[in-house]
C-alpha cells in the first residue's frame, strides 16, 4: 500500500537524523523547522543567525497539497522547535509528526491571534465570525453554521493575511525561541519587537493604499478563497471559486455562479496566484470580461528573484497591485 510505503520511508530518514541534529546543535545553533515559507521569514527575523532553519514547504509551494519528503521527517526529528500555522492548514502534518517521532515542541502560531471562519458567500459578509485562536470567543457567543462543502477544519487558516495577526505568530515564535534558548532571549525579544515595529508601519501602508481605492470598485477575484483576513481587516472584497483549500477544485457550478456574480457585482479585476492553476482564472477573465490585474500571492512567498521574497514585501505587492488594477498606479 503506497501509503505505508511513504510512512516507512518517512520513519527510516527519521531515523538517521540524530547525526544531523547533533551537527547543528555542535555550531551552537537553535535548530528550527518552519512548515512553509512564510514562518520561515517570521522565524529568521526573530532568530538571525542563533538559528538554523530549515523550510518544510518552500517558495511557491502549495501547504494545502504537499506531500512530504523523507528529508522532511530528518528535519523534523532533529529539530530544537518546529513551528506551523495550525488551523489544519498543513495536511500534511499529522502524518509527518508521526513519522519523524520528535520530541520537540510543535507550536501553532495562530494560538492567541483572531481567527475568522471561512465565508461561504464568496465574500461578503463583513461581520464574519471573528474568535481567538485559544478558544476565546470574542462575543461570548458561538454561532455554530453547519459550513457544508467546507471539510477542511472550522476556521480560515490564512490568518497571516491579517498583519495584525503576523504579530502574533512573531511574538509567539520569540516566546517559542526563548524557551529553548534562554540565553538568546533578550536577542529574540529585541528582533521581534524590531519586526513588530515593520509591521506596524506596512499595516498604515496597506490601509493608505485602500483607502485611495473608491469604496464600490473593491471587488476582486482570486482562484482560492485565501484572503478573508485580509478582507476582514482591509475591506476590499474577495470573490474566489475555490474554497480555503486548494485540494478540491472548483466545479462547473461554482465557476458558472462566480462568473453571474462578477457580472451582476461588475468584480474590478480577477487575479492569478503564484500557487494555483492559472486556466480556471483565465476561463473567467475570457468569460466575464474583467481583465486579470496580475499575480498575488497568498500562501507561499517567492524565491529571492520573484515579486514577493519576503512577508512584507508580498503584502506590499499584494495591496499594490490591486490598487493598480482597479485604479492605475
Ligand atoms: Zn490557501
Amino acid at each position: 500500500m503506497l501509503f505505508r510505503t511513504h510512512l516507512a520511508t518517512l520513519a527510516l530518514a527519521a531515523s538517521a537524523s540524530a547525526l544531523l541534529a547533533f551537527s547543528a546543535r555542535a555550531e551552537g545553533k537553535l535548530d528550527v523547522v518552519a512548515s512553509f515559507s512564510i514562518i520561515a521569514d517570521f522565524a529568521q527575523n526573530v532568530g538571525g543567525d542563533r538559528i538554523a532553519l530549515t523550510t518544510l514547504v518552500g517558495p511557491n509551494g502549495d501547504a494545502h497539497v504537499y506531500e512530504p519528503k523523507p528529508s522532511d521527517a530528518v528535519a523534523v526529528a532533529g529539530a530544537d522547535v518546529v513551528l506551523v500555522n495550525g488551523l489544519e492548514f498543513e495536511g500534511f502534518l499529522p502524518r509527518l509528526l508521526e513519522a519523524a517521532g520528535t520530541k520537540a515542541p510543535i507550536i501553532e502560531l495562530t494560538k492567541g491571534g483572531e481567527v475568522l471562519k471561512p465565508e461561504e458567500d464568496g465574500g461578503h459578509s463583513h461581520g464574519a465570525e471573528a474568535k481567538q485562536a485559544d478558544g476565546h470567543d470574542h462575543a461570548g457567543h458561538d454561532h455554530s453554521h453547519d459550513h457544508a462543502g467546507h471539510d477542511h477544519g472550522e476556521y480560515d487558516p490564512h490568518a497571516w493575511q491579517s498583519v495584525h495577526n503576523a504579530e502574533t505568530y512573531v511574538n509567539n515564535i520569540a516566546d517559542a525561541f526563548c524557551a529553548a534558548d534562554a540565553a538568546g532571549c533578550d536577542v529574540f525579544k529585541a528582533n521581534a519587537a524590531a519586526y513588530v515595529e515593520k509591521l506596524e508601519a506596512l499595516e498604515a501602508e496597506i490601509k493608505s493604499t485602500v483607502s485611495a481605492i473608491p469604496e464600490e470598485k473593491r471587488i476582486v477575484i482570486t482562484a482560492h478563497d485565501a484572503f478573508g483576513y485580509f478582507e476582514h481587516e482591509y475591506g476590499i472584497d474577495f470573490i474566489a471559486p475555490e474554497g480555503v483549500s486548494t485540494e478540491a477544485e472548483a466545479s462547473a457550478k461554482d465557476v458558472a455562479a462566480i462568473i453571474g456574480q462578477i457580472k451582476e457585482q461588475r468584480a474590478s479585476a480577477v487575479f492569478l496566484e503564484n500557487i494555483t492553476d492559472p486556466r480556471l482564472i483565465e476561463q473567467i477573465a475570457a468569460d466575464t470580461g474583467v481583465k486579470v490585474g496580475g499575480t498575488l500571492f497568498s500562501d507561499a512567498l517567492t524565491d529571492a528573484s520573484g515579486a514577493a521574497p519576503t512577508y512584507l514585501e508580498m503584502m506590499r505587492h499584494n495591496i499594490n497591485t490591486i490598487k493598480a488594477a482597479i485604479i492605475g498606479s
